[in-house]
């Protein structure tokens, strides 16, 4: 290569890097090689297939025109995967990629040779979230609320290595203590009981940590090679993915995984159309497989939750005896969620160890006062808000996402993107998306027009407080 060639590389990078930024820079362009010219062809080198494609179909013509900006004789950049170029030379200086040999011994031992699969030191160290040996499959109690959740994971957690994938990803979304996790994990310890599948359960805050952290370590590409050889991937809490450069690193995870036919498992406390922070391709990739709810637990499926709960505390605890009635009063007053179940019989145990008292319906009343709160608050969703002004106001929900601006349908709209602002923790931006598009400020004016309104017109303002109670009953 000549000393032209090395400068004019040089600038091309600084270009590259300062038009597409640094974390994009980082992910994708950081170890790409100038190997040299001829004529109009600038050749250029990556480590992986998985980059060169990516590079080829997202950033192809950027990188030409970088070249051409410092040398308008380029027409052509002709991208090709390292170790095939090592092959045929010796490897020249610090190049990070193994030798070929290792390559090709990698590629033909693709069963047992578990050290030698890609990225398999960095899977190792990222190691996934750590699994609570309580939340499995047996002690998953089913009923109306997640029977469909609970099928599919299990179908997941079940399925052969290299078996087709019948919904992927599944993304299962729930309220706080509603079985997210146990799901997940449940899903994670059945999966890998077959040794060779690898299921890989982490949070989103693993996710983002594990990335950032390779990403500092200069080894995105061993992180992102690790990732992808896995069967499984299991992300919990997805609402916490924060980050324009993890969010971007998570789509094209998905992406890989999905188009290479690999599992993803995705649990959030919301739909993904209300994944705000996220893109809106990303969300519709997620929204592209199987998207279960799990609704709040009934009152029996939350009296089975505590019997099987009180039973294995009473193998441990053996003076720990509580009467039928006292596992239905709670599971009567403790609603909707599972960790306050928990809670409820911790307190309980503790009690009856503390003080040796039999544990009898007046000490439990007592006991678990502060878990009976009044009914949580329903999770309003914005469909809701649509359909229900909608059908007050004999108007059509297409109407309210329309642009028509007669005065029949501005005001239900104005009036639903009010209860959008007062009972959903949506923002502006969200809600002017879910109402047509339409501009932030568009939702704030009505927000405030409403308000306004509420403030000297009572008629408008019982029927605001009509439509209130039957959105969250
Ligand atoms: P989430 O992740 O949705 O916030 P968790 O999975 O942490 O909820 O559940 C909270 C608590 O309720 C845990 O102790 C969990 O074991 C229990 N729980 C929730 N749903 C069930 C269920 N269907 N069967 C048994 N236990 C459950
Ligand atoms: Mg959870």
């Amino acid at each position: 290569m000549t000393s032209a060639e090395q400068q004019n590389w040089t600038r091309v990078r600084d270009r590259l890097r300062a038009e597409v930024g640094d974390d994009i820079y980082m992910s994708w362009f950081a170890r790409m090689e100038l190997e040299g010219s001829e004529g109009e062809t600038v050749r250029l080198s990556v480590p992986t297939r998985f980059l060169k494609s990516w590079i080829q179909s997202h950033y192809a013509e950027r990188v030409l025109a970088c070249w051409q900006a410092e040398n308008a004789g380029f027409s052509r950049i002709e991208l090709t995967v390292r170790s095939s170029i090592i092959r045929s030379a010796p490897p020249k200086g610090k190049s990070a990629e193994p030798p070929a040999v290792h390559r090709d011994a990698r590629e033909s031992k693709s069963n047992g040779g578990g050290d030698l699969r890609p990225g398999m030191a960095l899977y190792e160290s990222l190691g996934g979230s750590p699994l609570d040996p309580r939340l499995t499959f047996e002690t998953f109690v089913v009923g109306r609320c997640n029977t469909l959740a609970h099928a599919a994971a299990r179908q997941v957690a079940l399925a052969r290595h290299g078996e087709m994938v019948m919904f992927n990803p599944l993304y299962i979304h729930a309220g706080v203590g509603l079985g997210k996790t146990h799901l997940l994990q449940s899903l994670a310890w059945t999966g890998n009981v077959t040794p060779d599948r690898k299921v890989l359960y982490l949070t989103a805050e693993k996710f983002m940590y594990g990335f950032v952290s390779a990403l500092r370590a200069q080894n995105a590409i061993a992180f992102k090679e690790a990732v992808r050889s896995i069967d499984v991937l299991v992300i919990d809490d997805l609402q916490f993915l924060q980050g324009k450069s993890t969010q971007a690193e998570f789509c094209h995870t998905l992406n890989a995984l999905v188009d290479a036919g690999r599992q993803v498992v995705v649990a959030a406390d919301r739909p993904p159309s209300d994944l705000e922070s996220l893109e809106e391709r990303v969300r519709s990739r997620l929204a592209g497989g199987l998207v279960v709810e799990m609704g709040p637990l009934g009152e029996e499926l939350r009296l089975e939750i505590l019997k099987w709960r009180a039973a294995v505390a009473r193998q441990h605890h053996p003076g720990f005896d509580v009467p039928a009635a006292v596992l239905a009063f709670i599971a009567k007053s403790v609603t909707h969620n599972g960790r306050d179940l928990e809670g409820a019989l911790n307190r309980l145990l503790a009690h009856s160890k503390l003080t040796a008292n039999p544990i009898t319906l007046e000490m439990a009343e007592r006991e678990i006062r502060d878990l009976i709160r009044p009914q949580e608050p329903r999770r309003v969703k914005i469909e809701d808000i649509q359909r229900v002004v909608a059908r007050q106001y004999n108007v059509s929900r297409a109407d309210l996402l329309s642009s028509r601006r007669t005065a029949n349908v501005v005001r239900p709209r104005q009036v639903a993107m009010y209860l959008a602002k007062t009972l959903t923790l949506r923002s502006l931006p969200e809600i002017g998306r879910r109402f047509g598009g339409r501009d932030h400020t568009t939702v704030l004016h009505a927000v405030r027009k409403i308000e306004n309104l509420v403030s000297t017109d009572n008629a408008l303002a019982e029927e605001i407080e009509l439509l209130k109670r039957q959105l969250q009953e």
